[in-house]
Formats: C-alpha cells, sequence, structure tokens
C-alpha cells in the first residue's frame, strides 16, 4: 500500500527522530535542489542533508559514475582493504586538495560519519601528547557519540547522556557570558594558571563557522590567535570542518581564508559527494602516531562512496571556477537577507559563502519562519542555542533562479510572521 501519512512513524519510530517532525510529509524523489513528496508537492531543499548535499540530490554527474562502478561490479563493502576505488579517491584527494593548499596531511579513515572523525582526532590528540582535556567552545557541535559530546558546547544535547563539559572557552562572539570576547586574555589566564593544577589540555577543536551553534562566524584573525596561542601552549589544533567544509564557505576547507594549518581536520558530510557516508579525519605527518588496527570500525572503506568522492572532486575542484561560483551565489543571498534584516527590528544575518544565518530576537519567530516556509514549499531549519536562527545551507549546486525564488519564499515568510 502506498505510504500517504505519518502513522507508520508515529507509532513505531522511536521519539528520538527529529527533522520529520518539523517536516510532517513522507518524501519520495529527489533530484538537484528538490524533493517531491508522495502527494507530488515538491520542496526547495535550503537544508541539504544538513550540509551533506553540497552537490545536490542525485547529482547527474556523481550518479553516472556510481551506475557505472555498480553495473561493473566494484566492490561495494571492502572493511578497509586495498581497493582500486580507495586508490583512486587518496590520488585525486592529494591532487586536488591537498598539493594545490600545501598540505601533506596523511588520510584517516575513522568511520562512516562525522562523529567517528571526531572521535579519532580527539583520541589521537591524547595519545600524540600524553594529556587527557581537550578544549571546546561554547555553543560547538561536535557529534553525539560521548567523546564528541563532551567537547559539544550544548547542555540539552549533553544532558540525557551526563557528560560533563571538558573545558569550554568562549567563541568571539555573543555567549552565555553576555558580551563579545575577542581576545585570548581570558583563555591565556586559564592555561597559565599552574597554581590551580590545571592539566595543560592537549588539544582545541573549533568549527571556523559553527553549524548547529547558530551560524557563528569566527573572524580570521581570532582563528589566527588561536593556532597562535595553540602553538605557544604546545597544544594541537583540530579544525572540525564536518560541515563547513567541501566548500561551503566558499574554500574547500573553511580555515583556508584564515590561513591556518590546523594539526588535525576532520571531514565528513559532502566529501562523500553523493549523500553516501564517508568520514576522513586528516593528520599532520608526524603525529600519525597509529598503531595498526588502534582505531578501526567495519565501514571504513566505503568503495562507493569512494568513488562518488573522487568523481565530485575530478569535476568541482579541478580548478577555482567551483569556488568563484560560490561567492557570487554566497553574494546574493547576503543581499536579500541584508536588505530584509534592514526592514525589521530584532532581525540580523550573518555567515560566510553559503552558509548564512537570519537571526531572531525572539526565538518563537525562527520556529514560526521555517513552519511557514515549509507550507510554501521551502525546506529551512533552525539552529542556535534556543533555535533563535534560521540556518540556510541551500546546495552549492542550486542555480540562481532556485536560489532567488528559495529566497522570494524566505522573505515572504518572515514578512508574514513578523507582521
Ligand atoms: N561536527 C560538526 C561540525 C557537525 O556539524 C556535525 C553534524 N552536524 C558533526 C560533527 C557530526 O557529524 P555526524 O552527524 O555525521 O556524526
Amino acid at each position: 500500500p502506498t505510504i500517504t501519512d505519518m502513522s507508520v512513524f508515529e507509532q513505531h519510530e522511536s521519539e528520538v527522530r527529529s527533522y520529520c517532525r518539523n517536516w510532517p510529509t513522507v518524501f519520495e524523489q529527489a533530484r538537484g535542489s528538490w524533493l517531491t513528496d508522495v502527494h507530488g508537492d515538491r520542496y526547495l531543499d535550503f537544508f541539504a542533508g544538513a550540509g551533506a548535499l553540497n552537490y545536490g540530490h542525485n547529482n547527474p554527474v556523481l550518479k553516472q559514475a556510481l551506475l557505472e562502478y555498480l553495473v561493473d561490479d566494484g566492490i561495494v563493502h571492502g572493511l578497509d582493504m586495498a581497493t582500486v576505488a580507495k586508490a583512486r579517491f587518496i590520488e585525486t584527494f592529494r591532487d586536488n586538495v591537498l598539493q594545490p593548499r600545501g598540505l601533506d596531511h596523511k588520510i584517516q579513515f575513522p568511520g562512516p560519519t562525522g562523529t567517528n572523525a571526531v572521535e579519532s582526532a580527539l583520541k589521537l590528540a591524547r595519545k600524540v601528547t600524553g594529556r587527557e582535556s581537550v578544549i571546546g567552545f561554547t555553543n560547538a557541535f561536535h557529534g553525539m557519540t560521548l567523546g564528541s559530546l563532551s567537547v559539544t558546547g550544548n547542555s540539552m544535547k549533553r544532558a540525557g547522556a551526563g557528560i560533563p563539559l571538558v573545558h569550554a572557552t568562549p567563541m568571539p562572539f555573543d555567549n552565555y557570558l553576555g558580551g563579545v570576547v575577542e581576545d585570548f586574555t581570558w583563555f591565556e589566564r586559564v592555561l597559565d594558571d599552574s597554581g590551580s593544577g590545571l592539566n595543560l589540555p592537549a588539544a582545541v577543536i573549533v568549527e571556523t563557522v559553527q553549524g548547529e551553534g547558530g551560524v557563528n562566524v569566527a573572524r580570521p584573525e581570532w582563528l589566527r590567535g588561536l593556532a597562535d596561542l595553540c602553538r605557544r601552549h604546545d597544544m594541537l589544533l583540530i579544525v572540525d570542518d564536518v560541515q563547513m567544509g567541501c566548500g561551503r564557505t566558499g574554500e574547500f576547507f573553511s580555515f583556508e581564508e584564515a590561513g591556518i594549518v590546523p594539526d588535525i581536520i576532520t571531514l565528513s558530510k559532502s566529501i562523500g559527494g553523493y549523500g553516501l557516508p564517508l568520514a576522513l579525519t586528516l593528520i599532520r605527518p608526524d603525529l600519525d602516531v597509529w598503531t595498526p588496527g588502534e582505531h578501526n570500525g567495519t565501514f571504513r572503506g566505503n568503495n562507493p562512496a569512494f568513488v562518488t568522492a573522487t568523481r565530485a572532486l575530478e569535476h568541482y575542484w579541478a580548478d577555482d571556477t567551483f569556488s568563484r561560483d560560490i561567492h557570487i551565489k554566497g553574494r546574493q543571498i547576503e543581499e536579500v537577507l541584508t536588505a530584509l534584516a534592514g526592514r525589521h527590528q530584532g532581525l540580523s544575518t550573518r555567515g560566510r559563502g553559503m552558509v548564512r544565518g537570519l537571526v531572531f530576537d525572539d526565538a518563537t519567530h525562527a520556529g514560526k519562519v521555517c513552519t511557514r516556509a515549509f507550507e510554501s514549499g521551502l525546506l529551512a531549519e533552525t539552529s542556535g542555542p534556543s533555535d533563535e536562527v534560521v540556518k540556510l545551507l541551500p546546495p552549492l549546486t542550486i542555480s540562481t533562479e532556485d536560489l532567488d525564488r528559495g529566497l522570494g519564499i524566505l522573505v515572504d515568510a518572515t514578512e508574514e510572521v513578523l507582521a
């Protein structure tokens, strides 16, 4: 029988389900920036799999590569055995991503998803330094497993698991301390406070733009200051690029604009290219002190994901055309939202490249705008500690017409809610 309503989910799926509550329809097909539900209604996707679909749904170039691979009986599950698909991915990642940026990081495949990359980064930092704790930031999000949660600055997400925050320090924007913390005075004092018996942390983990935390953008100067502080105090710098990597901010890596080189980088979400799970932990070569099998997992070798990832890197990242296109569309989004924010008290916008937040003084308004947008055929989600930010993450491949159309829906929804 055709599935036409939400009853099967309501009856049998755990209460933990989330997105299907905000977008209560059953989706069936997707192409590019559009999804279609079982009633034939179309929705423009400004969420793109929470950043996992930078190249859109069923991208035809990637689909072709995947179909050819499967028709040819290419290996699907390969543990972490040496395969041709994996070798091609490593070579293409080296040639199109690492080498042009002067990076020589080793590539670890830590498991299928973002939190696996974060876990391995935390474990490696502890092993390399022989120290235990890791500094995380207020409003940070690094994943849902216990280690990743311990550096996630969101008490609601930690509460049920009873995970204390190992360390938290303010990011340079409004936070619960009530002000803007722009410099490292406070941070530096804590690190120098040997009298209190604080053990020097192993590492600092940071998102250059906090996605789940509400599109909080760290300034390049601040990131350079952070990298410098890490160097002076002999702590490793981990950049979690799971959501902001793979072009979201305009460059392949989100830290490129700041000109810093992290010791460890985590990537996932869009690296697989087709929405297939894949994660990488990139390790400065001299820090690669893992022993064989010390961090493993059954799904480290998602070969179809290697195939689509390779094709995406070849097609989109062989030169800087795509990057320029992202910056152009990013400005298009910025212009519309800046004009909208200019018309309303208590509304502001922030972001970089093609990640943008529309920030509401009254958090209930952000939720209402997303509901209204959904009714008009646009998928957008809230983020931030009180869900006060409408976060826009359209596919990077979206056409300017579709971008305009989606922004139009968002503007109308906002005008309606704030009227
Ligand atoms: N790090 C960041 C910055 C993220 O945004 C996310 C996912 N939202 C994760 C880690 C965890 O990734 P996953 O959900 O794939 O485990």
